[in-house]
């Protein structure tokens, strides 16, 4: 499970699409939300937009691996998929807050690959959230005042990129993807295939 959390606007989801685009064996956990959708995002590939009352309903029935609020709005990692993918060998990529980061982390610890991505500056990050223009002017003031309490998270997490320049900060995720796939411990059948080597 490799998570990759930021504030909005630092470059996630463009981060998140490229190693997508770039690695099929990577799928991502796609999140149901109580929030409207933006222009551009459609159902079932975003999110699962659902209302307050689906997603009380969801959590209710144990239906999210985690969940929390987001500003003023509901997020939730629906867990049948991504158990499904798991168990089929595919790494899976979730694009969360740190709420959540932190729920995964007590539950499958060494499952667990988390990665916070830092906007060059509080500038950058508030010049590309109104260059989105997806957002109100409330809301990217909602954004900017949450990106703060957001960033306190870095500690928490394995790695911290800082994404002055998108490529290089595309090909840095990469990088951790591929050396943390190297581990001995994730590498599954290790000992039969150096047992064969060595005829023993
Ligand atoms: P946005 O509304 O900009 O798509 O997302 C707002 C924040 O909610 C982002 O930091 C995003 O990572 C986080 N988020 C999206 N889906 C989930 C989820 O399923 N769980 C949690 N904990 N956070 C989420």
């Amino acid at each position: 499970m490799l998570v990759l959390s930021s504030p909005s606007g630092a470059g996630k989801t463009t981060i998140s699409r490229a190693l997508l685009k770039a690695d099929t064996n990577l799928v991502l956990s796609v999140s149901a939300t109580t929030r409207s959708p933006r222009p551009g995002e459609s159902d079932g590939m975003d999110y699962y937009f659902v209302s307050v009352a689906q997603f009380q309903r969801m959590k209710s029935d144990g239906e999210f691996l985690e969940n929390a609020r987001v500003l003023d709005n509901f997020y939730g990692t629906p867990r049948v998929h991504v158990e499904k993918q798991l168990s089929a060998g595919h790494d899976v990529l979730f694009d969360i807050d740190w709420q959540g980061t932190q729920q995964l982390r007590e539950n499958a610890r060494d499952d667990l690959v988390s990665v916070f991505i830092l906007p060059p500056s509080l500038a950058e990050l508030e010049h590309r959230l109104r260059g989105r223009a997806q957002d109100t002017d409330s809301v990217v003031r909602k954004r900017m005042a949450r990106a703060s309490d957001e960033m306190s998270h870095w500690p928490e997490y394995d790695y911290v990129v800082v994404n002055t320049d998108i490529d290089n900060s595309i090909s840095q995720v990469q990088t951790i993807l591929v050396a943390e796939r190297l581990k001995r411990a994730r590498q599954i059948g290790l000992g039969e295939f150096v047992k064969g080597m060595r005829g023993a």
